[in-house]
């Protein structure tokens, strides 16, 4: 289950973003008309830009997010009045089922076998609405009129809300228990703005902003994406060696590095196979993470480095010692054929504090790639300062 802390931190920028809309729009009279008169071509301008975006990056998912809301808001414009209900009523069930469909859709690019299954689904699901708008059912129109609560949810109908409480809760439960926090708490959000906007559609300009807060939302997330692609290591979610030459060069006056390897890991992955070692690197990797004074970042293969911001070598020695215990000691289970079998890895490291002779901070680095020799050498399982 994911903390309370880090969902709580992945849903401040999305609600951010919806809260300034909610603000804007309920002092909607003290605004100068023309400022909410550009609303429609704001929306234009950013669903354009994320789609764009989005399929550049191959996020295929963000596409098929926007393109409904694109067109909904199109078709508005041109349908008579009681077809536009007609189309806002079904849009407001097919809609959140599209949403979660396609946030569990894994992203697997455009021109693909499942990428080609989506444009089908939506090609479905438009067909779909066509045909109601151009041939009216009478029993689907029914549907739309159970009454299923005391009050009154109107524009909407009681179905769509159900549907929409459900699929909330569902979302809920991915962003408790699933990981790419990012993407689960923006849907969440985005499946509460489509709501909001869609109840209150009877307000001017209310439901542009609903739609220009879920571009916003995805734009942002791109932007994050992206960012977490650049300065992130896949495998084991510390940051990578182009974080690491960014946090070197705002270093202080004085610093600390430690220079990090797993023992005998070619070994260990002739034994047990590559996945198994992926896992292991995954579990020494988190508690490199949680070293105390400094930030771990993963160097390439099984190495990592360690940054100590404004920390004397024997503090360092001290934090990097404590967490090649922690290794040392935290069993790993490697599941069998017949039996799991509990299994310990070893780190070796080699500390430094910079030299004002250093010239920058790769200097300070090999030194402490020196000492991981050494320490490697006394033995392994250790960590040596020079
Ligand atoms: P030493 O104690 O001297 O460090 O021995 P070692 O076997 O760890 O050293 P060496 O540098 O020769 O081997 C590193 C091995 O790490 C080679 C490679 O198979 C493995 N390795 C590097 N990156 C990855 C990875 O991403 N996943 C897995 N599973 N293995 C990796
Ligand atoms: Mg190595
Ligand atoms: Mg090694």
């Amino acid at each position: 289950m994911n903390s309370a802390k880090l969902i709580a931190f992945n849903f401040i920028i999305p609600v951010a973003i919806a809260l300034f809309f909610v603000i804007f729009n309920i002092n909607q009279e003290s605004l100068p008309k023309y400022l909410l008169s550009l609303s429609p071509y704001v929306f234009y301008l950013l669903s354009i830009i994320v789609i764009a975006i989005s399929w550049h990056f191959n996020r295929i998912k963000f596409i098929f997010a926007l393109l409904p809301l694109l067109m909904l808001y199109v078709s508005f414009m041109f349908l008579a009045k009681e077809d536009a209900t007609s189309l806002f009523k079904l849009f407001s069930i097919v809609y959140p089922i599209h949403l979660i469909v396609f946030l569990l859709f894994k992203e697997r690019g455009f021109f693909t076998l499942w990428g080609y299954l989506k444009i089908l689904l939506f090609v479905f699901e438009l067909g779909l609405v066509v045909w109601f708008i151009a041939f009216p059912n009478e029993s689907l129109i029914n549907i739309f009129q159970i009454k299923i609560f005391a009050f009154n949810v109107f524009p909407l109908s009681d179905i769509s809300v159900v549907l929409g409480i459900f699929i909330l809760f569902i979302m809920l439960s991915i962003t408790l228990f699933g990981h790419l926090l990012i993407y689960n708490t923006s849907f969440v959000v985005m499946l509460v703005s489509f709501y909001v906007g869609f109840y209150f559609v009877k307000i001017p300009h209310a439901l542009e902003h609903s739609f220009i807060v879920i571009s916003l939302i995805i734009l942002v997330l791109l932007i994050r994406e992206a960012y977490r692609l650049a300065f992130y290591d896949e495998l084991t979610s510390l940051p990578g060696r182009r974080a690491l030459i960014e946090d070197m060069a705002k270093l202080g006056r004085k610093y600390s590095l430690a220079m990090v390897d797993i023992d005998f890991f070619k070994k260990f992955n002739d034994t047990y196979g590559h996945d198994t070692g992926d896992e292991v690197l995954q579990m020494v990797a988190s508690k490199l993470a949680e070293v105390g004074g400094g930030k771990s970042y993963r160097y390439g293969g099984e190495e990592f480095v360690i940054l100590f911001p404004s920390r004397e070598r024997d503090e360092a020695f001290i934090h990097t010692d404590i967490l090649r215990e922690v290794i040392a000691t935290t069993p790993f289970m490697v599941r069998g054929k017949n039996k799991n079998k509990k299994i310990f890895v070893n780190i070796s490291a080699g500390i430094v504090q910079n030299l004002s002779s250093d010239n920058d901070p790769f200097e300070t680095m090999k030194r402490a790639d020196k000492a991981l020799y050494k320490a490697k050498e006394a033995g392994r399982n250790k960590v040596i300062k020079a």
